[in-house]
């Protein structure tokens, strides 16, 4: 296999792509001859990670909790952090016998559909503005056999049916505007919209606290992600929407990553 500027992983990890085989078929064929065809599907890949496009877009799948979720440029890449948020909302449901659970801003529908395949007995609502996004998380939840029920429409706008959820669940665009990360790394390529609110990163959290008094049951609990230095705003505006018991949890990097509370 010819010599490349990437990195030894993902050299790795696109040829696993072009061959359709697993990590350690390529330590063993190591020799094997290549047609010209598969190098220029090599190439092509090769050429696009160059050029600074994300490793899941280009391979069209990333695992979060255990599953491969398909991904495209029209959704958020599944984020290891994210699954405290997925983690914390399947503590909540823990005993509850048939749960009422909306995640806001599915994008690929990983936190809806991981909280639906590790809690079968919930019932799981999950919107988004975008139509594509929702093309894709429709596809998640039918390969990996998730019941989810999808809304299109801008966060609780989406909603038609029963109010009273127990839990409500998201991870919604926190980066400012002015964030120089918006311009770095695979981050310019994910969707703009699900990235940021256009303002100072708390426009759609305090849109989402404002508008769960509505739809959550009495006793129903909100977590959302945030920003890793936007803990302490979140609580604040849960406190002042009269959210009880409100909390932030730590990610594995030790930062406080979703913060949440109960009516
Ligand atoms: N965690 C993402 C990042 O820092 C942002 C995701 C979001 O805004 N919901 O790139």
């Amino acid at each position: 296999m010819a010599d490349s500027r990437l990195p030894r992983l993902e050299f790795q990890m696109l040829w696993q792509h072009v061959l359709d085989v697993p990590r350690v078929w390529l330590i063993a064929h190591d020799t094997d001859a290549l047609s010209t065809e598969q190098l220029q599907q090599f190439s092509l890949l090769e050429a696009r990670r160059l050029a600074g496009e994300p490793m899941a877009y280009i391979l069209g799948q990333r695992e979060f909790m255990g599953h491969d979720f398909v991904v495209s440029s029209d959704v958020l890449i599944p984020r290891p952090e994210t699954e405290l948020l997925v983690e914390t909302a399947l503590q909540e449901l823990h005993g509850k016998s048939q749960p009422r659970v909306l995640d806001l801003g599915t994008g690929s529908g990983a936190v809806a559909i991981s909280i639906a395949l590790a809690c079968p007995q919930a019932t799981v609502v999950a919107t988004d503005l975008s139509q594509p996004a929702l093309v894709v998380a429709n596809e998640n939840a039918n390969r990996l056999g998730a019941k989810v029920q999808f809304a299109q429409g801008s966060w609780y706008d989406a909603l038609t049916g029963n109010k009273g959820f127990d839990l409500i669940v998201s991870n919604p665009p926190y980066i400012a505007a002015c964030d120089p990360h918006l311009a770095q790394g695979d981050v310019r390529h994910e969707p703009l919209g699900a990235l940021t609110d256009h303002g100072d990163g708390l426009a759609a959290i305090r849109l989402i606290i404002s508008g769960a008094l509505q739809w959550l049951k009495p006793g129903g609990a909100l977590f959302l992600e945030h920003g890793w230095d936007q803990a302490a705003h979140v609580r604040e505006l849960f406190e002042f929407s009269r959210f009880e018991r409100v909390l932030s949890l730590k990610d594995l990097a030790d930062i406080e990553r979703v913060t949440g509370g109960y009516l």
